[in-house]
């Protein structure tokens, strides 16, 4: 397969048995493709890590221990107001007192991030002044990093937290010295023309552990205030680590963009009537495109098929020629001639049915009446 070009690829992928179409639910206003569709894409291959926490074969490193990786980051800050600088080290990252914030020249929005911190032992200092650092998501949200595993403080502030607006669901950290992992998914709010279409959210494992399961963002939060809903959102970012004057490291920090939502131009889920209507009508391009390669009953079946997503009147007319023409041939075959050929009528006459119930040909379509009378005679619709 490596040999053949994207086209070509495709081309074969959308190739398939003719029981496979007509089975469930045909697409409708708001889904582009019908319920246990083969001529949806198939889901890109990506090969996960050999280990839990490492990142997979799509993802875009960030850290991976390396000083060549920390090229990856610039300061926010300017030179000439930072006192210090972040250090890489025994293939972690320190946040050092005075060195800034540090952000991702790559930019992202939707997106799966892993990153792994640790303090080196307990900390001193108390609340917020034991340990603070933070994951900061494009647009401000940040995941807040702390040394709270014995150290109360604000909940919304804690480690886990989408800082000041959700406190984590639980308190799943380690002892300080041991390195804890944070996995967050994030979404970003979707703002246009002063209207939330989605005001985001973030899902957050701790150690594994869920502690925010799809929170709304609610405008993102921050340090005593909250923001509107409606707030200028960018849509794309860099990710950032806090610099907050203690000493936080960092490891394997790699993070991979999410499929986009439906808001977000995405075609997966219940979508827009009109996105609806353009995805259904490339689906129907595609499908029809790939009858031009076939003969015979194949390429009546593909023609079929192609009709469930957008009516083609020059292909409406060129199936119902050959609909027709089949079904007349067909009346006057003997018997045994047409056992021989029962797989095939049997397979005309299921696409025929599937589009008279989702009224895709009319009720009344006289080939479709002629072939189930001939099916009908022979028993074959009895017996199924
Ligand atoms: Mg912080």
């Amino acid at each position: 397969m490596k040999s053949c070009s994207l086209t070509l690829f495709a081309a074969v992928c959308l190739v398939h048995s003719a029981s496979a179409a007509f089975y469930g639910d045909a697409p409708d206003a708001n889904h582009p493709w019908a319920v246990h569709d083969e001529n949806r894409p198939q889901p890109p291959r990506v090969e996960p890590a050999e280990i839990v926490g490492g990142a997979p074969s799509d993802a875009v490193v960030l850290f991976d221990g390396t000083e060549a990786s920390f090229e990856n980051w610039v300061h926010a800050r300017p030179d000439k107001k930072r006192k210090s600088d972040w250090v890489v080290q025994d293939g972690y990252l320190l946040a050092v007192r005075g060195a800034g914030y540090i952000q991702t020249k790559e930019q992202f929005s939707d997106c799966q991030l892993h990153i792994e911190w640790s303090h080196a032992q307990q900390l001193p200092g108390e609340g917020q002044k034991r340990g603070n650092s933070g994951v900061f998501l494009p647009g401000g949200i940040e995941v807040q990093v702390l040394d709270n595993f014995n150290n109360p403080t604000y909940p919304d502030g804690s480690a886990g937290a989408v800082y000041g607006v959700m406190p984590p669901a639980v308190n799943a950290l380690r002892a300080p010295g041991q390195w804890q992992s944070y996995d967050i998914i994030y979404r970003r709010p979707i703002v246009r023309d002063g209207v939330t279409l989605d005001e985001g959210s973030m899902t957050v494992l701790v150690n594994g552990v869920v502690v925010q399961d799809s929170t709304p963002l609610d405008g993102g939060g921050g340090h005593k205030k909250r923001q509107s809903l409606t707030r200028p959102y960018p849509e794309l970012g860099s990710l950032s680590l806090q610099d907050h004057g203690n000493p936080v490291r960092f490891r394997n920090i790699w993070v991979r963009p999410l499929r986009p939502r439906p808001a977000d131009g995405g075609t997966d889920g219940r979508i827009s009537e009109a996105a609806t209507a353009a995805k259904r009508a490339e689906i129907g391009a595609e499908v029809r495109a790939s009858a031009a390669n076939m003969q015979g009953m194949d390429q009546t079946m593909r023609l079929l098929e192609a009709q469930m997503y957008a009516i083609d009147s020059a292909a409406s007319a060129e199936c119902n020629r050959q609909v027709s023409k089949s079904v007349e041939q067909l009346k006057v075959l003997s018997t045994e001639e047409l056992e021989s050929r029962r797989q095939e009528v049997l397979n005309l006459h299921k696409a025929l049915s599937y589009l008279q119930r989702f009224d895709i040909i009319p009720a009344d379509y006289q080939p479709a009446k002629e072939l189930r009378e001939i099916a009908d005679a022979l028993g074959w619709l009895k017996q199924k």
